[in-house]
């Protein structure tokens, strides 16, 4: 078998003409808010990517960047004012931030109804408990790569590896919400080979390059590869390139859940107008 390839740069580039037209009937256009505060030279990059996104949905967007010297009463009043703007519509805080700041904080402070990243407490509890609510924006993306390929969920085995508050357990959620059963594994999970060959879908979010090989892949299974890591220079995913002679469908990397993360930012932020001007 040959797996199929879920282009996530197709299924964003679709999304991003439906939110284009969406925002094109909208008074005035969504207004979204970088606030940077890192040396991170890929948090950099990463924003600058999310801008280019927001432009063509028609969103606008700027960035506010700090430098190290910045406190973190500086950074609470600025998401305090942004808070404040009835014309700022969503608010994300590129992170890593410096290290002297404590980015939990930070992040707690943004109104949950502008927290396009989904990762507010409020947000993260309207998520578990089944409301609506800002989703964060990569396993959002999983979920619109399946819809977009007609890929079933229901009573769905899917073993997700990771179970960070970024992207594991939120994704446990949306597949949960969906009727699948959802297994996440983690680092202590005893033999993950067992465990990742029962499922129908794997979410490989580790961070480990390549972990998941093809004999850890039941016949037919799908698999999103989230992971992402530079290895000599090139990105690589967790899911080994043999995967693809076992699995049904695979997404690459780059080019699978990477895109959808960022057209899931411009999402949310249309749907937070959507939502804060009724
Ligand atoms: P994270 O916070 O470091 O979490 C990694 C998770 O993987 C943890 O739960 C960890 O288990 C688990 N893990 C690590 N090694 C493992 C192993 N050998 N076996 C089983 N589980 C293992 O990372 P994250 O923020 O979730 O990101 C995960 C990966 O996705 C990274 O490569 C990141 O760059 C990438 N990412 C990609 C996108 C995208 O758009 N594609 C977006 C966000 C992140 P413990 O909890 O036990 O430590």
């Amino acid at each position: 078998m040959t797996a199929r390839v879920l282009n996530g740069r197709e299924v964003a580039k679709t999304l991003m003409e439906e939110l284009a037209m969406s925002v094109g009937a909208m008074p005035t256009p969504p207004r979204l808010v970088f606030v940077r505060a890192g040396d991170d030279p890929a948090s950099a990059s990463y924003v600058r990517s999310k801008e280019r996104l927001a432009a063509k949905a028609g969103v606008r967007s700027e960035t506010r960047v700090f430098e190290a010297s910045v406190t973190q009463e500086d950074l609470l009043r600025e998401i305090a004012s942004l808070n404040a703007d009835a014309d700022v519509d969503g608010i994300l805080v590129q992170l890593p931030l410096y290290g002297h700041l404590r980015a939990s904080e930070i992040l707690d402070a943004i109104d949950p109804a502008k927290d396009v990243d989904g990762l507010h407490p409020v947000n993260v509890g309207l998520l578990w408990s089944g409301r609506p609510g800002l989703v964060p924006a990569t396993p959002a993306g999983l979920i619109r790569i399946m819809e977009h390929y007609v890929l079933p969920f229901e009573g769905q085995d899917v073993v997700i590896v990771g179970r960070s508050n970024l992207v594991g357990k939120p994704a446990a959620a949306l597949f949960l919400a969906r009727n699948a059963t959802v297994t996440l594994s983690h680092s202590r999970t005893r033999d993950l080979a067992s465990v990742t060959r029962r499922a129908d879908v794997i979410v490989a979010a580790a961070g480990q390059p390549g972990m998941i090989r093809a004999d850890m892949v039941k016949a037919g299974a799908v698999v999103l590869d989230v992971g992402q890591a530079p290895v000599d220079g090139v990105l690589r995913g967790d899911v080994a390139d043999d995967v693809a002679g076992v699995a049904s469908a695979v997404t690459p990397t780059p080019g699978g859940t990477g895109p959808m993360t960022v057209a899931m930012v411009v999402a949310n932020t249309v749907h937070a107008a959507k939502a804060r001007r009724g």
